[in-house]
């Protein structure tokens, strides 16, 4: 059966918009739980207003669109799968691991992004893709700060965890 553009389309809205649900809860979870590292800390923090204002922001191409962001249980498992097999809370170098996880999830949003602005291209709905363009460009920044700063995490952690102050972890 033949599935229309517009439909799918609206389907992927609703698992972009269930992505970035999960990366709410993902962010918030990492940055509550860093204690040493306050400029990862940071842009964490300003990374969830980001994902916030993101998800406010698909919520008004759906309903401009004529549909609801609610329902979207399957897209919000596949993320969750990935949160646990990025996992490391638990582990003695969760700063890294977080950073390598939080820098693979930005890249799963930039590829959404890409797919969400030439389906809306297709279907001419510039104003989805005009969102889209913007919030790709917000990932694009927070990709492009981790991959610039994971070198000097991973630096610190292996220089806390050389003295005996038992901080380096997060
Ligand atoms: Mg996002
Ligand atoms: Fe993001």
């Amino acid at each position: 059966m033949a599935t229309d553009a517009n439909e799918r389309l609206n389907q992927w809205l609703q698992s972009a918009h269930a992505m970035e649900q999960q990366a709410e809860q993902m962010l918030k979870a990492q940055s509550n739980r860093i204690e040493s590292y306050p400029q990862l800390q940071d842009r964490l923090e300003r990374h969830l207003a980001e994902t916030q204002s993101q998800r406010e922001r698909l919520e008004g191409c759906l309903s401009s669109r004529g549909i609801s962001a609610s329902g979207m249980k399957d897209a919000a498992a596949q993320v969750t799968a990935f949160m646990q097999a990025a996992g490391g809370s638990m582990a003695a170098d969760e700063v890294v691991k977080g950073s390598l996880a939080s820098y693979t999830f930005e890249h799963f949003e930039i590829g959404t992004y890409r797919s969400l602005i030439a389906a809306a291209d297709a279907v001419g709905d510039a104003q989805t893709a005009r969102v889209c363009s913007e919030i790709l460009q917000e990932e694009e920044a927070m990709a492009g700060w981790l991959e610039e700063h994971i070198p000097e995490i991973t630096r610190s952690y292996l220089a806390r965890s050389e003295s005996s102050t038992g901080d380096a972890k997060r």
